[in-house]
């Protein structure tokens, strides 16, 4: 009889990114000792990474991204928000997001008035409308920060994350042309390709989308829209919100997510429990 791995077996190869097509074998014993040699020399390879990091010393790869970034940004005159990582719940109705919303199931209530920010958009949007009060036009601002969603499990969904959204209020401009030059800013310190692509969105109705390796690591949208008027935002702006862990995990070739979060179990892609 051929056997295969057993499920508990393909589970912890997995954990430990021993992915692919496996061997299989004439008896259960064949098989225990092939798995136990793939533990093994992969328990070799991370603990070796492991050294090699903790000698050398490295910053986490979502970190880095992070970094260089925001440098890049703030060269071309981005200045950077930080704001509260709880919000009231009229920020998120300002949002649209009602009860019937989909997202509405997946954010983290606090109390019956307060949540955990899903998203940076309700801050930006009333940063934008003090700003624009105040100075002239060009505007560009970022925030970068932690967010959360409630997601069914996936490989390419956190319940916490990283977004950076970048916003420009620049009325003289062709708005798709300056999504495109915003993405092409955030992208510019990654050497990887990326795409264009048109989506419909919960939130914003239409959004046009970053795929890298067809996966989707940003949407983008513009204004004037349905949502500025709820959020006191008169001028037109253009958008581009970027989760950072998706886009390592594309960049570093992660099948799964998980290695590159916020983890008690991966330290930047490198399994602690070996
Ligand atoms: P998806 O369709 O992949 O669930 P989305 O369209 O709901 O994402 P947006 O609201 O457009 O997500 O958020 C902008 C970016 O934030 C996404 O392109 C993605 O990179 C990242 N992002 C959103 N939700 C998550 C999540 N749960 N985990 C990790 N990254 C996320
Ligand atoms: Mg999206």
């Amino acid at each position: 009889m051929v056997m295969d791995f057993t499920v508990s077996q393909l589970q912890r190869l997995k954990e430990l990114g021993v992915d692919g097509c496996y061997d299989r074998f004439d008896s259960a014993e064949d098989r225990n000792t092939s798995f136990e040699e793939m533990v093994r020399q992969a328990a070799r390879t991370h603990r070796k990474s492991l050294r090699d990091r903790c000698r050398q010393g490295q910053r986490h790869s979502v970190k880095d991204a992070e970094i260089k970034m925001v440098d890049n940004l703030v060269h071309h005159g981005f200045v950077e928000c930080l704001t509260p990582i709880i919000i009231k719940k009229e920020g998120v109705y300002r949002m649209g997001i009602t009860e019937e919303h989909p997202l509405w199931k997946q954010i983290f209530w606090l109390n019956a008035n307060e949540c955990l920010r899903p998203m940076l958009a309700p801050n930006l949007y009333c940063i934008m409308r003090y700003l624009e009060k105040q100075i002239a036009t060009p505007i560009r601002l970022f925030e970068v920060g932690p967010c959360f969603r409630k997601e069914s499990q996936g490989c390419m969904h956190l319940e916490e994350f990283t977004m950076i959204n970048a916003v420009e209020i620049d009325p003289g401009c062709d708005r798709q042309e300056r999504i495109s030059e915003l993405v092409r800013l955030m992208m510019e310190p990654f050497d990887v390709e990326y795409s264009l692509t048109t989506e419909s969105s919960d939130v914003y109705g239409e959004t046009i989308d970053v795929l890298v390796n067809g996966t989707e690591v940003a949407s983008a949208s513009y204004g004037p829209h349905k949502l500025d008027r709820d959020n006191g935002v008169v001028m037109p702006w253009t958008g581009v919100g970027m989760g950072l862990e998706r886009l390592v995990q594309q960049i570093n070739g992660e099948s799964n997510i998980k290695r590159v979060g916020r983890s008690l179990v991966y330290l930047d892609g490198v399994r602690l429990d070996i």
